[in-house]
């Protein structure tokens, strides 16, 4: 087995709150009831004053209350919401999501994957008016096109809405191991036949792409922190479960040499880890190409040791590894990696996160068979989801 260096994270502080809006997911689900700290872009729709329908609307003078006829016929207050269904996230095969943490009043936001195009990120940011001039950094789980492909729209956005402002470029966080691309394995010789298929995915975009939009390249592969310690950002992710090995056909092209070469591991993998004062953890995975199982140990492993600055929780009633949520891509989806479902979802029964959203590559037998283990812990991470992690009231 490889030896792995641990990931640590002693300079992450203790947020007030965090608020995770996701931008691009495979799926969207605007009528799923969640936990109360979870909400959604239609409801926040319904409740916004700009669609206020003025015609179907009236004041009324208050003075019906009997509640036995057809309201909006006499004088009982009417409100009318306009509702477009232009203005709904739609889904596509990726992930992106906007993750806002705050403390002491100070805000920091950062862009957790772009999705898989441009002109996805580009109408759902619009659809969800995200503000790109407080975007202050944009990290890449992993070296996929379905995670990297709005990026160079995403910077576009991000330099646009600095033009006229003394705003710092955006950061874009990425691990140094840029493949020229990568692509599938789809068959291997055989004795009646010799050939081998490949699938090659869009290419990433290059460092040089991103720098002409108007980033800031930042290039790390060890854990580490942004945004004054507000966000986590792993190194490599250990590989310790048995059954957690990679994808089995994965398949890395080189350029200079012309050839395709194996790659189960995806290496370059990164997760996201932020901690809520109150509440735990909560920790995004890109795709989890590392194992989900692998990913949530090694928070639990980074944490396990109440951090003893001032930024650590005033509260006893959690532990300091305690996950409150765990959200993105699980990849527990396909006949290969579907037989991989009951261990995981012992070992993540285990380790008990508090709220599980599998997304975008975890398919729905991994997220029945988490909601058949862990009821009333599932929810969906569909686009358009708002997360708010923050103390529960006293
Ligand atoms: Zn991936
Ligand atoms: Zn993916």
């Amino acid at each position: 087995m490889l030896a792995f260096e641990p990931n640590e994270y002693p300079d992450l502080i203790e947020l007030d709150s965090l608020q995770l809006r996701v931008i691009v997911d495979n799926e969207i689900d605007h009528m799923s009831a969640g936990p109360a700290y979870k909400s959604g872009q239609a409801q926040e729709l319904y409740r916004d004053p700009r669609n206020r329908d003025p015609v179907k609307s009236k004041p009324g003078s208050g003075s019906c209350g009997c509640g036995d006829h057809d309201h909006g016929s006499d004088d009982t207050r009417v409100d009318t919401v306009a509702f477009d269904f232009e203005d709904l996230v739609v889904a596509g095969h990726g992930l992106s999501m906007l993750c806002i943490g705050v403390k002491d009043g100070k805000e920091h936001r950062v862009l957790f994957d772009t999705g898989p195009t441009p002109s996805l990120y580009r109408a759902n940011a619009r659809r969800l008016e995200v503000d790109h001039a407080k975007i202050e950094a944009i990290v890449l789980s992993h070296w996929h096109i379905d995670h990297s492909g709005g990026m160079l729209e995403a910077v576009k956005s991000c330099t646009e809405a600095r033009r006229h402002q003394p705003i710092d470029p955006v950061v874009v966080d990425l691990h140094p191991d840029r493949p020229d691309q990568r692509g599938a394995c789809l068959k291997r010789p055989t004795p009646e036949d010799d050939r081998y298929e490949y699938v090659a995915w869009g290419a990433d975009p290059t460092l040089h792409a991103l720098e002409k939009e108007g980033a800031k390249i930042a290039l790390n592969d060890k854990a580490h922190t942004l945004c004054e310690g507000y966000f986590g950002v792993s190194g490599e992710i250990p590989r310790r479960t048995s059954y957690e090995t990679g994808l089995p056909s994965h398949s890395r092209w080189f350029a200079a040499e012309g050839c395709w070469k194996d790659e189960q591991e995806i290496m370059d993998e990164r997760y996201l880890v932020a901690r809520v004062k109150d509440r735990g953890l909560v920790v995004l995975s890109g795709c989890s190409h590392a194992g989900i199982v692998n990913v949530c140990q090694d928070v639990h492993n980074a944490f396990k040791t109440p951090a003893s600055s001032s930024s650590s929780s005033s509260s006893s009633e959690i532990k300091s590894n305690h996950i409150a949520l765990v959200a993105g891509g699980f990849h527990l989806a396909g006949g290969h990696f579907e037989a991989r479902i009951p261990d995981t979802v012992r070992d993540l029964q285990e380790i008990g996160p508090e709220l599980l959203a599998p997304g975008h590559c975890s398919g729905w037998k991994a997220r029945a068979a988490c909601d058949d283990a862990m009821p009333g812990r599932v929810v969906s991470l569909g686009g358009g989801s708002v997360y708010t992690i923050a103390p529960f009231p006293k």
